[in-house]
């Protein structure tokens, strides 16, 4: 349960005072709901309002707040602006300027004789003063008459920077003064306000880089202790030692030698899965680096223990996949291995059921189906989880809680993550490194051709496909809905037919299971050429005969994006090439984004670089998985915050485990304030 003391900030904005409709839409858009979301609503910036006696061309360009008494009004005749001619106490004049409004608006706000006190942008208008759309034209009594600092906000239609400021005033009014979590020494080194002071100094001023950076803490923090939690409870709860005897690793026969780093990372899970203590594990690697075999290998070390192992994939191609490339490998062997996603219904998945209860399956692939209620194991030994990025912290805990005796995970990352941010989302696990590619893979070469081009790069694939190579084509990722993406699509695939016939392949999110898998096997097997894809194929899927990807629009997707997508080809011996095309209206961050793909393959270095250009949210694929997104905390904050949190939440945990004393106490609220309280059921349960 929440503490008291944070419902306050949890209620609705509506609960302030002067939110009407009016207000509400303007606010919804910008996706705040509840007073703590407009409480971490940060300013950007702000203006002074310059009190002024008198007006003087030499103010022209400022913003000022001064007295003055309409004298006259210079009306548009319904077109253009009305203008209200306005005298200082000299007797200098200003024009207030109104565009679009009815006349009669303007002389209701400045009515003639009557002082009132105005501000806004003062502006030379050829001889003559004018303010345009007053910030305020208020009567003596009810506008402020002191230097203002005014702070500046992200905005949406129907809501001013002005309006924003006084409703976060009543926020921070209704703002209890919180128990106090950072620990004593680092606030008093730091010269860090309390909670509550920072939120009203940096609403006051968005440069105060103390208050900033104690907000951000306060967040980093919370995510760190979570995390913290999560690896303590995992810790906590009894696993099992599963010690394989290496009779089904032995009889696997493999076409290649495992690389060094495949070797060094099996070794590392098979010492974990030894451990009473579950695996708590993040393989991290390079596109192609070969993560699957080791989730092979450690899910035969289960096998061997008498367990059971789950494959768990973010979509049903990739879990296909998986499903034929461990069917493969695993022929001959008395492995058993199943399959179980969305799709599966019937008999069949009746019969999946019972085998997975009853031990006669041994290894079960699928997507998050694998996990619902109606499904038992036996004896679940080990959690695989592929491409973990699209998976939040909320379905790691909600693993944990399937198995009586805590499963082992290993988790595996589609693209190398910056360290920093390894930090703040799997704080909580061991780390593997692939960073290893197997031997003879050439790397690609990338060009970065301009859509005008579009004409060349067909003809590029024609003689691709007559060379008997076999081609992905991406099409646009288009922001505003799942539709058009698919209409982009299916017209590429239309006038790639028009060329190449029945070649052309067409793979989209919207088609059913089955429609894809048959797409996709026809494409394996080499039937299609050409694959015309949405970002379906973006992750895991592993063809290794082709060898070039077109990429439309590629200025659209994100450079980890990119990347993945780009790791579809180079998979095999044979030489590969990625074509992005690129739009002509290229912004220089995009620019340089594309330079740098054409320049490395180095996945480390994409996602670092990522990181810098657009943020942390963007690069972790935030959207999809709901994980930790910091409101706050830029990435270089991160960079220095992150590892003090994380040493700080550890050393808490370490002396008050169940979060009990006053400073642990204390510690709970942030993780409520932040949402990061799934980490507080852990500790009831516990
Ligand atoms: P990812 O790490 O991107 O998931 P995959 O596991 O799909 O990579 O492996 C990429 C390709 O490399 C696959 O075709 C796989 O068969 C091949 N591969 C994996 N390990 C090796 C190895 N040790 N030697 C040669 N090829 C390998
Ligand atoms: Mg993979």
């Amino acid at each position: 349960m929440r503490p008291d003391i944070l419902n306050p900030l949890f209620a609705e904005v509506t609960a302030l005072k002067g939110i009407g409709p009016g207000l509400a839409k303007p606010l919804d858009r910008l996706g705040l709901a509840r007073i703590v979301d407009l409480a971490f609503h940060l300013p950007t910036g702000w203006i002074d309002r310059v009190p002024r006696e008198e007006l003087d061309m030499a103010d022209a360009g400022r913003t000022i707040a001064i007295t003055l008494t309409p004298q006259s009004y210079r009306s548009g005749n319904g077109r253009g602006p009305t203008r209200v001619q306005a005298s200082d106490a000299l007797g200098n004049y200003v024009s207030l300027v109104y565009f679009g409004g009815h006349p009669g608006w303007a002389k209701k706000l400045a009515p003639l004789g009557e002082q009132r006190r105005v501000s806004g942008r003062l502006e030379l208008y050829g001889q003559e003063l004018q303010i345009v759309h007053p910030d305020y034209c208020l009567p003596l009594d009810e506008a402020p008459d002191v230097a203002e600092r005014e702070s500046i906000y992200p905005l949406s239609e129907g809501i001013t920077s002005r309006r924003m400021g006084q409703l976060v005033a009543q926020v921070i009014e209704r703002t209890p003064d919180l128990p106090e979590w950072i620990e004593p020494g680092l606030l008093a080194k730091r010269g860090w306000p309390s909670w509550r002071e920072a939120l009203a100094r940096i609403h006051a001023d968005s440069s105060d880089a103390i208050a900033r950076e104690r907000l951000a803490y306060d967040e980093v923090f919370a995510n760190q202790l979570a995390l913290t939690l999560v690896r303590q409870s995992s810790r906590a709860r009894r696993g099992r030692s599963l010690a394989g005897d290496g009779r089904l690793r032995a009889a696997l026969k493999l076409p290649y030698q495992l690389t060094g780093a495949q070797a060094r990372t099996v070794r590392e899970v098979e010492g974990d899965l030894a451990q009473e203590q579950p695996m708590l594990r993040l393989l991290q690697g390079d596109v192609g680096s070969g993560k699957t075999l080791v989730a092979a290998m450690a899910l035969l070390m289960a096998v061997e223990a008498g367990a059971q192992g789950a494959l768990l994939a973010p979509t049903e191609i990739l879990a296909r996949q998986h499903y034929e490339t461990l069917r493969r490998q695993l022929a001959g062997l008395p492995v058993e291995i199943a399959i179980l996603t969305g799709r599966d219904k019937g008999k069949v998945r009746e019969a999946t059921l019972m085998g997975l209860a009853s031990g006669a399956i041994h290894i079960l692939i699928g997507t998050h189906a694998i996990f619902q209620d109606t499904v038992t194991y036996k004896d679940l030994g080990l959690v695989v989880v592929d491409e973990q990025h699209r998976f939040g912290v909320a379905q790691r805990m909600m693993l944990q809680a399937k198995a009586r005796a805590a499963p082992h995970l290993l988790a595996m990352t589609a693209t190398p993550i910056p360290r920093t941010l390894t930090l703040a989302n799997y704080g909580e696990m061991d780390v593997s490194m692939l960073d290893e590619m197997p031997p003879g893979r050439q790397p690609i070469e990338t060009r970065v051709i301009s859509e005008d081009r579009l004409p060349d790069m067909v003809e590029a694939l024609a003689r691709h496909l007559s060379d008997g190579g076999q081609a992905y084509w991406v099409c646009p990722l288009v922001e505003e809905s799942v539709k058009s993406d698919l209409a982009a699509a299916e017209a590429r695939a239309e006038t790639l037919r028009a060329r190449f016939g029945d070649r052309v392949g067409l793979v989209h999110g919207r088609m059913k299971g089955a429609e894809k898998d048959a797409v996709m096997a026809e494409f394996a097997a080499g039937r299609i050429g050409v694959l015309v894809a949405t970002t379906v194929i973006e992750v895991g899927v592993d063809v290794p005969n082709a060898t070039l990807i077109v990429i439309e629009a590629a200025d659209r997707f994100g450079l980890a994006q990119l990347h993945q997508l780009r790791g579809r080809v180079g998979r095999g011996s044979g030489k590969s090439n990625c074509l992005l095309i690129r739009g002509n209206a290229l912004s220089e961050t995009s620019r340089a984004r594309l330079a740098l793909m054409r320049e490395t393959n180095d996945g480390f270095r994409i996602a670092e670089e990522d990181l810098r250009l657009r943020g942390a949210g963007e690069l972790l694929g935030t959207k999809q998985s709901g994980e930790a997104a910091f409101r706050i905390a830029t990435p270089e904050m991160l960079g220095e915050l992150l590892p003090i949190a994380t040493d700080d939440a550890r050393l808490l945990i370490d002396r008050d485990g169940g979060l009990e004393g006053a400073r642990g106490q204390a510690a709970r609220t942030a993780l409520y304030l932040f949402e990061r309280d799934a980490g507080v059921a852990l500790l009831r349960s516990g």
